[in-house]
């Protein structure tokens, strides 16, 4: 049997970022990973920390996205710190580009201000000067978008719950959940854990896993693709958004083109078709692209909830069961605050912000 007092299930920016803030509460903590860390949806995303396209929005998904990019520059400084792996946070900003099946309302900028972002109007002359390469007439500039390289934030957040004295095990997929009064037993074949509260971060898998205590919660795979292309640095200053595309420079000038929304259960293949789609984007937008060498191509489950508002709280009628899941396609963006949220209710402690819109379906 082994012990903690506190258990996440699940290693991705969620689980991890709980697993932080609850081990410098002062608590002991386990994390369970059926994988190695890091590796699913996490890994794979673009590293956008803002919901793309706000405006189309509920303002719960707005209230905690803005709470999670607030604080992500002292979030990903505080792991650069204590691990020496940086993240590369960049507060570059975010162009988002009109275009006719995807146009931007009129009264955008205003909304923007009203939710406390500066945006404004660009025109085809400013567009040229910010970034000289890219193919537009009209867009908004987002200032308060930033970004991270999100497999080296994992990384960084791995040592820095081993040097915090997290416990952290690979390649084991509970598939029981257990409750008992008082505390939980977790099982994976014969091997039997035990803790005071359970934190599941199980991602697009925490629906599954949930089935094993009846529960029924409305989360499930959406696969995302994205192409990898090696670019020359400094040449996209600020990541560019239409419609669902988008590209990402990287510090050492490779260049992410993402992203692809599909049903197709727990596929994690990537498609040819994918690739061409993103290609052409890629190659329409910003033209520098169509002489950059493709690295890689890969794709990631993303925990698909409705209306992308993630579930964040204690499972209903259940003392010591907490989820933190369904963060669909924002999970990098919000894992800061999510820990915040879920290290205050593992604690017993009134959360900061209203979180009744996160709780769990009965
Ligand atoms: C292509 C793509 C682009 C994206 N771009 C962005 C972006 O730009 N900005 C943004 O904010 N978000 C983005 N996202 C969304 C973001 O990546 C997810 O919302 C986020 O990673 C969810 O984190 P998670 O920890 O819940 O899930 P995951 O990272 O999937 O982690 C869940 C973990 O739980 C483990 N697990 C599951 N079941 C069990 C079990 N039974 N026992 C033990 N372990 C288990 C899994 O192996 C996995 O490691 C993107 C996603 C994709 C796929």
């Amino acid at each position: 049997m082994n012990r903690s007092t506190v258990i996440v299930i699940g290693a991705g920016i969620i689980g991890l970022s709980c697993a932080l803030r609850i081990r410098q509460a002062g608590l002991e903590v386990t994390v369970l990973e059926q994988g190695a860390v890091g590796k699913e949806a996490s890994w794979a995303g673009g590293g956008i920390l803002s919901p793309l396209h706000p405006w189309r929005y509920q303002p719960a998904l707005l209230a905690l996205a803005r709470e999670g990019m607030l604080r992500y520059a002292a979030f990903s400084q505080e792991i650069f710190q204590a691990s020496t792996i940086d993240p590369e946070y960049l507060a570059s900003g975010l162009l988002v580009l009109d275009s006719p099946t995807s146009p931007i309302p009129e009264d955008s900028v205003s909304w923007g201000r009203s939710w406390g972002w500066n945006w404004r109007n660009v025109t085809a002359a400013e567009l040229a000067e910010i970034a000289p390469q890219l193919q537009g007439e009209r867009a908004i500039y987002c200032p308060e978008v930033a970004q991270v390289r999100n497999p080296r934030l994992l990384a960084g957040l791995r040592a820095y719950l081993q040097a915090l004295g997290v416990a952290i095990q690979e390649e084991v997929r509970i598939d029981t959940i257990i409750p008992r009064a008082g505390h939980v037993i977790l099982q994976v074949g014969n091997k039997i854990w035990e803790a005071q509260k359970v934190v599941v971060s199980a991602g697009a898998w925490t629906a599954d896993l949930l089935a094993s205590l009846g529960r029924k919660l409305p989360i499930a795979p959406v696969r995302g693709q994205i192409i990898l292309l090696a670019g020359e640095p400094g040449t996209l200053p600020v990541p560019v958004l239409q419609g669902n595309h988008y590209l990402v420079q990287r510090r050492d000038g490779q260049v992410l083109v993402g992203s692809t929304t599909e049903l197709v259960a727990f596929d994690k293949g990537t498609t040819t078709a994918a690739r061409e789609e993103l290609l052409s984007f890629s190659h329409r937008v910003f033209p520098p692209s169509r002489s950059y060498p493709i690295l890689r191509q890969w794709s990631g489950l993303r925990p698909g909830s409705p209306e992308n508002i993630p579930m964040i709280g204690y499972l209903p009628g259940m003392e010591n069961i907490l989820v933190a899941a369904g963060h669909f396609r924002y999970g990098l963006t919000t894992a800061p605050i999510t820990a915040e949220i879920i290290t205050d209710l593992v604690l017993g402690r009134q959360a900061k912000m209203d979180i009744s819109p996160y709780s769990l379906p009965k």
